[in-house]
């Protein structure tokens, strides 16, 4: 892991937060900043810098990261009401913190379809 991977730290429970979901290739912790009602962070516990160092192996931690989407869903509560799984690439996305995340938002209307 890298020293300085915020993430990282978050997962080794070094930097408290609010646990979501622990499992074993995957953690869940809401986001400090909540966008929305609802806005959980969802990482691979290995660091993997963003999509872009994605390798075919990492398939497995992939759809563990999705099942642990479904499963945060629908003990939020929002399972059937609806919810983005949101990931930033690069500076242009806005991604701030190169370790791999996707977030769960929802609990309100979203908007439509739109580059934010
Ligand atoms: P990015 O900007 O890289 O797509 O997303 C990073 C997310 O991490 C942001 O939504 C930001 O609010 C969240 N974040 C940044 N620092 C912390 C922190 O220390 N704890 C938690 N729980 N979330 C954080
Ligand atoms: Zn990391």
């Amino acid at each position: 892991m890298p020293d300085d991977c915020l993430f990282c730290t978050i997962v080794a429970g070094e930097i408290p937060s609010t646990v979501v979901l622990d499992r074993e290739s995957v953690f869940a912790f809401r986001d400090i900043a909540p966008a929305a009602p609802v806005h959980v962070l969802i990482v691979p516990k290995r660091h993997i810098g963003d999509v872009r160092d994605l390798k075919a192996e990492d398939g497995g931690v992939l759809i563990e990261m999705f099942q642990a989407g479904n499963e945060i869903a629908a003990s939020e509560g929002i399972a059937e009401s609806g919810y983005r799984l949101l990931v930033n690439v690069g500076p242009d996305a806005g991604q701030t913190v190169f370790h791999l995340h996707m977030r769960l938002v929802g609990g309100t209307w979203l908007g439509g379809v739109g580059p934010g």
